[in-house]
């Protein structure tokens, strides 16, 4: 644990001029902040030497590790060519060029266009607003309204935050007028007694038809979805799901758009979520592993017919008047380009999938444990859910949630692991080694004995 004595400690440094974000104020109070210098692998190392294994791999996208020399490489060697531009007024860098034609070619579609933000709330934002330019521009101005799930994440900004349906985001007034929740499709949690998942499922079809006829098919604008739900708490949909929600959607001529800004670039053993899922979307939203963390950056991939549409709304009024400062920087895309090599040339993929079966059964093993509710997952994201009563599935009570204590064991092992409402949740880097699985879960498992 950090030294939190010391007047000038990094602990007392980090407190006294660092607003912090997303961070139990109470749990850092007791137990200081852990300043990072660097990494080594799958492990972030600390001012006081100290290694920590990151099972979340950052904030689940340095899916290549800390430190990958190819990646650093790609970085320093476009720095040193152009260090840095825009996208716009007609001009832009030859790697933003490359890099949409390789975006487009590995993405599900058949053609279509990309757009560049510096984040994965920035890329929510942008397509947002290109619904809602897009559904004025044919005529139907009214169609405003997005739906997204309960538990959803899509982001911190004032649209992306409305998105996300997290009572949290009520301490800032949120979520603006418009923005409509589904229910989460989690049936160990929202299954009712006695429901089957089919009935499950089916109660969610209704819901969607319901919604769509209260509402007026012609208000609602798109439909956003995060194949696996991740900072929702890791949560796969019900058996199904896709299947028979999308075809409602069509049918009233909703756009579909996946979020991949987690499942992106082979989180859930294949390359898109949504391909795991087997549908295909309107546009996909990406960032986090599309530069496996190693630049800012996120992006909206419009298929053809969006992006089709699009175009010919924007050429009416001759400009699309969006679009961030940084949007296509030449540096990221450097990087994004040698990461996507990676994952699908460099063995990364591949070792996802050699993983998977470890890591579902290390998941499925922890599972036995009296006050692990169930485990569940896809591909390298998973999650253990916490309660106190295994039987009625009641969880702990208490203001530092049970999770939270579990990750903070971790910590003290060596291992960093996230705590998302009851449950701890692991997001392996595509470069672990079975040593270091075995290890997170040799890890895991004495934080679970200890806290119980
Ligand atoms: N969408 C999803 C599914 C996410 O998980 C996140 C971040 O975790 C975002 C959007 C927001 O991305 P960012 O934090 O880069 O703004």
């Amino acid at each position: 644990m950090p030294d939190t004595s010391l007047p000038n400690s990094w602990d007392a440094r980090a407190k006294a001029h660092s607003f912090f974000g997303f961070t139990d104020l109470p749990s850092i109070a007791e137990r200081g902040t852990v300043v990072l210098t660097h990494g080594e692998g799958p492990y972030v190392v600390d001012t006081d030497g100290t290694r920590y294994l990151d099972a979340n791999s950052g904030l689940w996208n340095m899916i290549a590790g800390f430190d990958h020399p190819d990646l650093t490489a790609a970085a320093q060697a476009q720095y040193a060519a152009f260090p840095g531009y825009h996208a716009f007024f007609g001009r832009m860098s030859d790697q933003a060029v490359m890099l949409s034609e390789k975006l487009v070619e590995v993405s599900p579609f058949e053609d279509g266009k990309v757009f560049y933000t510096n984040s994965g709330s920035e890329a929510n934002d942008t397509m947002v607003k290109m619904l809602w330019f897009l559904h004025g521009a044919e005529g139907r101005p009214q169609a405003r309204k997005i739906i997204t799930r309960g538990n959803a994440y899509h982001g911190v900004t004032a649209v992306s935050a409305s998105m996300t349906a997290k009572p949290y985001n009520a301490v800032f007034g949120l979520p603006l007028p418009g923005f409509l929740h589904l229910t989460c499709p989690h049936y160990w949690r929202e299954g009712r007694d006695g429901e089957s998942e089919a009935e499950f499922l089916a109660r969610l079809v209704d819901e969607l038809e319901q919604m769509i006829a209260t509402e007026g098919a012609d208000t609602i604008a798109g439909f956003f979805a995060e194949p696996v739900q991740g900072a929702g708490g890791v949560i796969p949909p019900c058996d199904g799901y896709f299947d028979a929600m999308l075809p409602v959607l069509r049918r009233h001529g909703i756009p579909i758009i996946a979020d991949e800004v987690i499942t992106g670039f082979g989180r859930t053993g294949a390359l898109w979520g949504c391909e795991s899922y087997g549908f295909v979307p309107d546009a996909i939203i990406s960032s986090k592993a599309l530069t496996a963390g190693f630049f800012p950056m996120g992006a909206v991939i419009l298929g053809p017919e969006l992006s089709d549409r699009l175009q010919r709304a924007v050429d009416v009024i001759e400009e699309f008047p969006h679009g961030f400062t940084a949007s296509g920087h030449p540096v990221g895309c450097a990087i994004a380009l040698k990461s996507i090599d990676l994952v699908m040339n460099g063995g990364l993929l591949n070792n996802v999938n050699h993983l998977i079966p470890t890591f579902e059964a290390g998941l499925a093993k922890l599972a036995q444990h009296e006050h692990i509710g169930e485990w569940r997952g896809r591909g390298l994201m998973g999650a253990l859910e916490a309660v106190r009563d295994k039987a009625t599935k009641t969880p702990f009570e208490g203001h530092l949630s049970v999770s939270e204590r579990i990750a903070n064991t971790c910590t003290d092992h060596g291992l960093i692991c996230r705590p998302l409402g009851q449950s701890i949740v692991l997001c392996p880097p595509f470069i672990m080694t079975d040593a270091q699985m075995e290890e997170m879960f040799d890890k895991l498992s004495r934080a679970l004995n200890k806290v119980f």
